[in-house]
């Protein structure tokens, strides 16, 4: 359990965030992932999925305030997937939430598209209006064969239900790419799936990771059988590329996470261009420069994102 034991006190806090949310006060109400089959992941394996009850939910709000007063600006929920609470109780803990810290601005959490799905829009406006503002939700791909290959449990047809229905219950909607996970051989479908699915949604925020592998995850093992060929560099970068070229969304590109190969940012579409001739400028570089190759290779190795 990640528990801060600190001068007396005792407080439980969501392992993982999004690297947007790292200035973020971090609640965590549930804990673990309710879903934890999807092949490359590897976070919550050592979780067992709960609901944790609500007199500890808001012994740790009391603690927070305690410690920083009515400071924080913005909150992170975790763990996975803390949609799966009943409606009303997710109402109770955010009124808790905003009674201790009035002035916050954001608050926000990870959600599965196929959890969304199945919330009526009522209950998703009752969370939205208790204020819950933005849902982080995992896309990773568009693409239907993949969807099922990387056990995502959702259709490209439910991730546009799910994060429409979150855009239309006035949730901003954070929608995460994992780019490499089409590996070698799959980058096209890999980027055509996904604008489509994007291109419904449209998104207020679209982020990209890249595709780091990790140990005791079924993808490792397909890897080390030979059965998936990690995609290159230069693959990754061809992929972004299309993607972006067939993007027709409003959306906010970002690549903020350690995992990227290049930093590839912007509004689009009026920034598409920009961002292409990022993209371009590292393939040349990549072409003559065998060292900025290793280091792109090297985030390969990169472990606990
Ligand atoms: S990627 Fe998300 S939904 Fe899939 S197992 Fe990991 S935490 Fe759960």
């Amino acid at each position: 359990m990640f528990r801060l034991i600190r001068s007396g006190v005792d407080y439980d806090y969501p392992p993982y965030r999004p690297p947007s949310e790292a200035q973020s006060l971090l609640l965590r109400i549930t804990r673990g992932c309710p879903w934890n089959r999807c092949t490359f992941c590897s976070m919550y394996k050592d979780v067992r999925f709960e609901k944790r009850p609500l007199k500890e939910i808001i012994q740790d709000i009391e603690t927070a305030y305690r410690i920083y007063g009515s400071q924080p600006r913005s909150i992170f929920i975790g763990d996975s997937n803390s949609l799966v609470l009943a409606p009303r109780l997710f109402e109770k803990i955010l009124r808790e939430l905003y009674r201790h810290f009035p002035s916050v601005e954001r608050v926000t959490s990870y959600a599965r598209a196929r959890t969304l799905c199945d919330k009526s829009i009522d209950d998703l406006r009752l969370i939205r209006e208790a204020g819950l503002t933005r849902l982080h939700i995992g896309l990773e791909t568009g693409d239907p064969q993949l969807l099922k290959e990387i056990r995502k449990g959702a259709t490209p047809e439910q991730m546009v239900k799910g994060a429409a229905k979150a855009k239309e219950a006035g949730f901003e909607v954070s929608l995460y790419v994992l780019a490499g996970v089409g590996g070698e051989t799959g980058w096209r479908q890999h980027a055509e799936g996904t604008a489509n699915v994007l291109n419904k949604v449209d998104p207020h925020f679209i982020r990209i990771r890249t595709y780091v592998p990790a140990p005791h995850t079924p993808l490792w093992d397909r890897i080390q059988e030979g059965s998936f060929e990690l995609a290159s560099p230069e693959t990754v970068f061809r992929k972004q590329s299309r993607l972006i070229q067939r993007l027709e969304v409003s959306s906010q590109y970002l690549s903020d996470h350690i995992s990227n190969y290049a930093p590839v940012y912007g509004k689009l579409p009026e920034d598409r261009a920009e961002m292409l001739r990022t993209i371009e400028s590292a393939l040349e570089i990549l072409k003559n420069d065998s060292s900025y190759h290793d280091s792109l290779v090297n985030k390969r190795n990169l472990r606990r994102l």
